[in-house]
């Protein structure tokens, strides 16, 4: 099969964001759209997403009937800012206030909680949201694989929507060895604005928020990465071999 590739980019209030497509959407089964950086601060989310997108370059042809949409860095100024903090030894605080500290894009919107409310028109989108958005209009994606790293802990696979996502978790979980839990349905005060009610119950797609633990001590964070990466590998090749209508 053909690896069809695109690299385009726009631009958003926090710099200008790259997005990648892989294999042709008009003949592919199954469709994902993969970010990280939603919260510019979680940057092993960013970082893993950066490397699915060389993994793409190589081996997406190897992906039959699949087609995905990779936005890595949806906040580049933020996640910069952050990366320099870390690799420099800057970052005081705990873990979770470091990621606080870059966790809004630069108007103060936290871009996971910027939806709207099961189909009524919201009026403060920001760009990104937007941008995604139009893609899910034009491509209505089968999935949605978004990478955040604000704890230390492991790693979890916050779950909703759709019968798939939550059959497709267990299994990343059993690969990858990390946890996995589900939210509720209807707890509907709690998930106002949230991407994750938005999509994976209103919009019914296949929802998957991936937490990535996060480097406790700047001078591990390269090899962090890494193991990142070598623990979740295998996981994602997993699921972009399969036909996702078979968990349905
Ligand atoms: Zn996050």
């Amino acid at each position: 099969m053909k690896n069809l590739f695109s690299h385009k980019t726009r631009n958003t209030a926090d710099g200008a964001i790259d997005i990648f497509t892989f294999g042709d959407p008009t003949v592919s089964k199954n469709s994902y759209l993969i970010t990280g950086g939603k919260h510019g601060g979680e940057v092993e989310g960013v970082n893993i997403s950066w490397r699915i997108v060389e993994m793409l370059k190589e081996k997406a042809g190897e992906y039959h009937d699949t087609f995905f949409v990779v936005m890595p860095e949806l906040c580049p100024a933020q996640s910069k800012q952050a990366m320099d903090d870390i690799l420099s030894g800057r970052v005081k605080g705990s873990i979770k206030s470091f990621r606080n500290k870059y966790r809004n894009n630069s108007a103060g919107m936290d871009l996971n909680r910027n939806y709207a409310i099961c189909g009524e028109e919201a009026t403060l989108l920001a760009d990104q949201t937007r941008i995604i958005m139009d893609f899910h209009e034009r491509y209505d994606f089968d999935m949605m694989l978004d990478f955040h790293s604000h704890m230390r802990v492991p790693f979890t696979h916050y779950v909703c929507g759709n019968p798939y996502s939550v059959a497709v978790a267990k299994r990343l979980s059993n690969i990858n060895g990390n946890g996995w839990r589900t939210y509720l349905h209807n707890s509907k005060e709690k998930l106002i604005g949230y991407a994750r009610r938005y999509f994976g119950v209103w919009a019914e797609v296949g929802f998957i928020t991936v937490e990535l633990g996060a480097c406790p001590r700047r001078r591990d964070f390269r090899k962090h990465c890494d193991t990142i990466w070598d623990e979740q590998f295998p996981a994602l090749d997993w699921l972009f071999r399969q036909n996702l209508s078979d968990f349905s």
